[in-house]
């Protein structure tokens, strides 16, 4: 029997809006569900998802899917790759996964509000489909780093890490509950869909997939690559609900809700990706800077693409081009000094040639980054370990919850932007994240960051020993050190002093 063409019936098979008549649309579809913006019915069923796919379809792409990634893991694992991998490399695996795998399962749930939820029949599908493809890639994320748990017990985090106090969890997982956990339908759409998948990590996975099969591991890179064709297609559901806001006269409200997201994504964003490409992945196989990177796919493609859905740039666009300069070469430094308190074994990535190399692509990386890390290679070279690496606590910023801090050197840009709100001083890391909180105080003010915790009592006593087992380093594995025993340093005994 010859089946139709998906054209001829697929509009009609998605209008599943009805009359309700034993509970009333709002019973049906809350406001603070559905729809806080007012916005008909009528109109939510214009929802025209770009990129249209069956369930028949869906599953057959999806198994094929699974099946290739996981005959690529079959047949490389007699391989010894990750036994003589760089350790470096490891390290991004490592805070991929433990970054990563269990924040695909917690994105199930704003997906299946979508596909509850929406008043847009059409959304309600794409919500299932991307509930599912979190569900398959959550799962196939746990699945490949338990395999080198055997080899490493830090690969334990991919699982452990979000159950965890780790401040670098603290920090995830205070974005990800503000931009999909805690949001309804449209406004998620904007936060996850748009500024998140949109803007931030489908470039950013096709980058990471080549860069891996660039180090030779072809297990992480066809896996990454699975992972990117899921979220390419249910990134889309962003753009037709900003097109119906506007049209609606919600783009205030659709702005602000992208405003936020983009941000806040963007502040650990730059800690996952700008630290592997600029000081993890080896010199002689990275293609381009951070800084390059984000210039040409966020700078100028998604600023396209906010203009095109009838947006404009965020208000704090110039913050944002110095946070691209800045943010992750002052978290590289800390994270490499406070290595203990994170589940990977840090590298410093900075060798004579590194800096070079980052003085290139950075102009004046030397004269300010390049005075933190000459303390540092001075202390090592001298005997002084115990100066090369935190004991204390940062100050942490009361929104993004990453520690405080901007440009070293001559410069010393680093300060603290503060604010009191019911007899509370809250710290900032920046104006926007100052900005965030002012947007809805009563949302956010009763969060505590890891130092505040240090303080309340329930880090007790905070010492730092305490702090790290509050944090769970140390119980499943080791914190992080070196990640190659100071082998780097040598190229300094030569020369003596760091490169200007
Ligand atoms: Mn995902
Ligand atoms: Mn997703």
């Amino acid at each position: 029997m010859a089946l139709l063409e998906r054209s001829e019936w697929y509009d009609l098979a998605r209008t599943t809006n009805w009359t309700p008549k034993y509970a009333t649309e709002d019973e049906l579809y809350p406001a603070d569900m559905s729809d806080p913006y007012g916005i008909s019915t009528e109109e939510w069923e214009t929802f025209d998802e770009p990129y249209k796919v069956t369930f028949r379809e869906y599953v057959a792409v999806q198994r094929e899917k699974d099946t290739g990634a996981y005959s690529v893991k079959t047949a490389l694992q007699h391989s010894d790759y990750y036994d003589v991998a760089d350790p470096a490399y490891l390290s991004m695996l490592k805070m991929h996964y433990g970054a990563i795998a269990l924040s695909e399962y917690a994105a199930c749930q704003p997906d299946a509000r979508t596909a509850r939820f929406s008043k847009a029949p059409g959304m309600r599908n794409m919500g299932l489909f991307a509930f599912l493809d979190e569900m398959r890639h959550g799962q196939i994320q746990l699945w490949f780093p338990h395999a080198l748990v055997r080899k490493d017990r830090q690969f334990d985090w991919a699982h452990e890490a979000q159950h965890s106090n780790n401040w670098a969890v603290l920090s995830g997982r205070h974005l990800m509950d503000d931009v999909m956990m805690t949001r309804d339908v449209p406004t998620c759409a904007i936060m996850l869909s748009f500024a998140f998948e949109t803007g931030l990590t489908n470039v950013q996975l096709v980058g990471l997939s080549e860069d891996a099969a660039k180090v030779g591991d072809h297990t992480f890179s066809n896996l990454i690559t699975s992972i990117q064709s899921d979220e390419a297609r249910h990134a889309q559901i962003g753009t037709p609900v900003i097109e119906i806001m506007v049209r609606n006269g919600k783009k205030a409200e659709a702005q602000q809700a992208l405003d936020i997201a983009f941000w806040r994504v963007w502040r650990v964003f730059a800690i996952l990706t700008g630290v592997p490409m600029d000081y993890q992945f080896p010199l002689e196989k990275r293609a381009m800077s951070f800084k390059e990177y984000m210039h040409e796919f966020v700078i100028t493609q998604f600023q396209r693409q906010i203009l095109d859905v009838g947006l404009d740039r965020p208000w704090y666009w110039d913050h944002f081009l110095d946070d691209v300069e800045n943010h992750h070469h002052c978290q590289q430094c800390g994270i490499w000094s406070w290595r203990q308190t994170v589940w990977w074994n840090p590298t410093a990535g900075v060798g004579p040639r590194e800096r070079e190399w980052l003085e290139e692509k950075y102009p004046g990386w030397n004269a300010s980054f390049g005075t933190y890390w000459d303390v540092v290679i001075d202390n090592i070279l001298n005997g002084r370990d115990e100066l090369a690496w935190g004991d204390s606590m940062t100050a942490v910023c009361n929104m993004c919850q990453i520690p405080i801090s901007h440009r070293p050197g001559p410069e010393w840009r680093a300060r603290a932007h503060q604010l009191d709100y019911e007899g509370r001083r809250y710290s900032f890391c920046t104006p926007v994240c100052k900005w965030i909180f002012g947007t809805d105080p009563v949302r956010y003010k009763d969060h505590h960051s890891i130092v505040d915790r240090m303080y309340s009592g329930e880090i007790e006593p905070p010492t730092f020993d305490n702090i790290l087992k509050y944090m769970g380093c140390g119980e499943v594995s080791e914190g992080g050190r070196d990640a190659h025993d100071y082998a780097w340093i040598e190229a300094y005994r030569t020369q003596p002093q760091a490169a200007e």
